[in-house]
């Protein structure tokens, strides 16, 4: 079909991190103890396929813990919750079970100390993405999203000497830094958060893409729309100068787009299963006679984490 490209280059480290494994083990391990229907408050994690496959499984997603039949199973999502939301499920009775990120429940007793202890806080983010309202959910007040450098201009604080900020776990590492600047410039005692919010499989990932994109004419990022970390890798490889495009599985993908591309680069978002890689990479091969190679790893990542205790014997 589109021949002519030599290589397609898989970046890595790309795929599931530590808490999209958790979050998929948890829902699988609930089917398994109460079986189906398994209520999920929001998309486990935001990837269409994962979605899909539990929807057939009779996993049913909801927004508001009312929406769940008293007695029955709720699973939160990786994105963490609100406080409210944690009240509605417990006043319904409802028996809970916790997939947020542990990474994003760190950021969240961070915000509960940091309110205890008279801190107002600003939180770096998107408006409307599940986790910053999770995290933002956190505090009855006190707490500002910024989301650009308007914001931090337009912001106003109670006490600019009580002052720290958090940020969503899935920015762009440099735009953030820039925010952080401005923040710093505008209140120059604001505290720091002692260890980054951004994690670790965001950090890895863009690194990544970082350093292979450059060299790449097209580069595929699997990840579905909705995925925050997704569509910044998106962003980085086309700040390279790299054609680049978000796609669920092989068949969003337009061979016309690959006319005249000699590299093509491929990576997945924190939430793409691999195998969805895999089968992107065979179809390239197939249209274009490119050889799939994998490129060496920007970052080792060795991060996991267990199950909650009450499905930890659940097999
Ligand atoms: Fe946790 Fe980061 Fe994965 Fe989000 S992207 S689930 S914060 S490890």
């Amino acid at each position: 079909m589109s021949g002519g490209a030599e290589e397609v280059a898989l970046v890595s480290p790309r795929g599931f991190c530590a808490g999209v494994e958790r979050a998929i083990l948890i829902v699988e391990r609930v089917l398994k103890k109460h079986g189906a229907p398994v209520y999920v408050k929001h998309e486990i994690v935001h990837n269409k396929t994962v979605i899909e496959d539990f929807k057939k499984r009779g996993v049913v997603f909801i927004e508001d813990p009312r929406d769940v039949p008293p007695g029955l199973p709720v699973v939160y999502s990786a994105h963490g919750v609100s406080r409210a939301v944690r009240r509605a499920a417990a006043e319904r009775g409802l028996t809970v079970y916790d997939a947020t990120c542990p990474l994003v429940s760190r950021i969240h007793a961070g915000v509960s100390r940091l309110r205890r202890a008279g801190y107002e806080i600003v939180m770096i983010g998107h408006r409307g993405h599940p986790e910053v309202e999770g995290t933002l959910g956190q505090a009855d007040g006190g707490i500002y999203l910024v989301e650009n450098a308007e914001d931090i201009a337009a912001l106003s604080v109670e006490n600019p000497r009580k002052l720290a900020y958090v940020t969503q776990t899935t920015l762009s590492v440099d735009d953030t830094k820039r925010l952080v600047a401005l923040l710093k410039e505008r209140f120059p005692g604001i505290r720091l958060p002692e260890k980054d919010d951004i994690c670790y499989a965001t950090q890895n990932r863009q690194d990544a893409v970082k350093a292979a994109a450059g060299d790449c004419d097209v580069f595929f990022v699997v990840g579905s729309a909705m995925s925050s970390n997704s569509n910044r890798l998106k962003e980085v490889a086309g700040s390279l100068g790299a054609r680049a495009y978000l796609v669920d599985c092989a068949d969003d993908i337009d061979p016309r787009w690959l006319e005249g591309a000699k590299r093509i680069g491929l990576t997945a978002g924190a939430s793409a299963p691999e195998r969805i890689v895999k089968s992107i990479s065979l179809r390239l091969r197939e249209w274009t006679g490119a050889e799939v190679v994998e490129t060496p790893p920007a970052a080792s990542e060795n991060v996991s984490f267990s199950a909650p205790k009450d499905l930890l014997s659940v097999l």
